[in-house]
């Protein structure tokens, strides 16, 4: 897709407040704008490849923004720890209930209107479309980001914490799970995407895969595009699309190819 700026590219308005200085910090608070929080051992990992391209244009046009929560900062005594050996013995290290409780709580109470609160995790519920539409919808998401073994087990009920897991394989830390999950979430809220109806057509949005794309050059290594794409009759290159979106679907993903036959019954 080519990149084209937000239709509208005016920097949201910020809260009227006492003190304007807060405009003068690195994160000024702005009002309304879709908010990801991430307490985490590794603040300087943010915003990493988010801030790049539509992503980052976006961030720093204030469509969205980004606080991080530094675990560190609540960590105990001198060396500042946060974590410690399992209760009941076992390899590796787990993150301290006191520890977490201090920065989820700081994290919470800085969040402004409804924020799911998920902890990124193997164990949890597998991210998908409908999830980051779901977290679109709402005011931001706070994602606590685990390392090492994870986090103790009574801090997930205590503050009713959802897992969610960015697929079926085990990374070192949440970081890398929560900036694809934000990436997908962010890119749906209005004005980020250039083009507002790339988000409607692509994959999963209509319950099938995307339809092959071609670009120039018309021929490549003997190679040429299909014909109908090249044909300016929009409601055959749809046709044509439609019907390549299912058999790819029908052939890679039964499972969708299932929920799709079903919703149309
Ligand atoms: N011992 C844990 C894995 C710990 S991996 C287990 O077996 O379940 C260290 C951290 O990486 C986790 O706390 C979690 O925050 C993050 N992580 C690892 N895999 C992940 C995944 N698939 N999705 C989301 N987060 C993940």
């Amino acid at each position: 897709m080519t990149e084209k700026k937000p239709k509208s590219s005016g920097r949201i308005s910020v809260r009227p407040t006492l003190k304007p200085r807060e405009l003068m910090t690195d994160t000024p608070d702005l009002a309304g704008s879709w908010t990801a929080q991430l307490i985490t051992l590794f603040p300087q990992a943010f915003p990493g490849v988010l801030g790049e391209s539509l992503t980052g244009k976006a961030l720093q046009d204030g469509l969205w923004q980004l606080q991080t929560y530094d675990l560190r900062a609540h960590g105990i005594g001198k060396h500042r720890n946060v974590d410690d050996t399992p209760a009941g013995g076992g390899a590796g290290m787990v993150l301290r209930a006191d520890v977490l409780e201090k920065a989820i709580t700081e994290a919470r109470l800085a969040a402004k209107g409804a924020m799911p609160l998920v902890y990124l995790s193997p164990r949890g519920r597998r991210f998908d479309q409908a999830m980051a539409r779901d977290w679109a919808r709402h005011d931001g998401v706070t994602m606590l980001c685990g390392r090492f073994e994870g986090v103790d087990e009574r801090v997930l009920a205590h503050f009713g914490i959802q897992e969610v897991s960015l697929g079926d394989f085990v990374l070192t830390g949440g970081e890398i799970a929560a900036q694809a999950m934000i990436d997908a979430t962010v890119r749906l809220l209005p004005g980020v995407l250039g083009n507002a109806e790339s988000a409607v057509e692509e994959s999963f949005s209509t319950g099938l895969l995307e339809h092959p794309q071609y670009t120039k050059p018309a021929e490549w290594q003997r190679h040429a595009i299909p014909e109908v794409l090249l044909s300016g009759n929009h409601a055959k290159i749809a046709q044509w699309r439609k019907a390549q979106a299912e058999e790819i679907t029908k052939a890679r993903r039964p499972d969708l190819w299932q929920a799709y036959v079903e919703k149309d019954q």
